[in-house]
């Protein structure tokens, strides 16, 4: 399982997390989903809602009933969502928050680590339910970005 993005969505996604930093920057993707792939086309940024932005991310409820409209009208799926971790010491792995924090398993997530105002990389998480309880947890997924020159981990 691929998780692909286009070089367009990623440009929207890291520079909207350089904008908000040094607060976590949050958003949603949209896209397609096939057997093999899944594909985002599409990112709209969200005003990051939690009380302490600078260490937690909390989507605006009005940018998901947004987000709803706009795979509705085109046809397309809500894939997820994406944060930042701005010096995190978590880097672009979840942080124990994030898996607590688990509330839809059919939501992909991509984190974007910022270290001193630069990214540093970015990778893609499916959440499952660990086997026999009630425990959540987060799997890697391969990340590709189409037409990308630049390399991130
Ligand atoms: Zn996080």
């Amino acid at each position: 399982m691929n998780f692909i993005m286009t070089s367009q969505v990623k440009n929207n996604i890291f520079n909207f997390c350089l904008k908000q930093y040094p607060k976590e920057a949050c958003g949603l993707l949209l896209g397609n989903i096939s057997k093999d792939n899944i594909r985002c086309t599409f990112s709209i940024n969200s005003k990051n809602m939690a009380k302490n932005p600078y260490k937690f991310f909390d989507i605006d409820v009005r940018n998901i009933f947004k987000a709803e409209l706009f795979s509705r009208n085109n046809n397309i799926s809500l894939l997820g969502h994406f944060h930042s971790h701005p010096d995190s010491p978590s880097g672009d792995i979840p942080s124990k928050h994030d898996i607590k924090n688990i509330s839809n398993l059919k939501y992909h997530w991509i984190i974007v680590s910022i270290q001193n105002k630069m990214i540093k990389s970015v990778s893609a998480f499916t959440p499952h339910n660990i086997q026999n309880s009630k425990l959540n947890d987060f799997k890697k997924i391969n990340l590709v970005i189409e037409n990308q020159t630049e390399k991130y981990e």
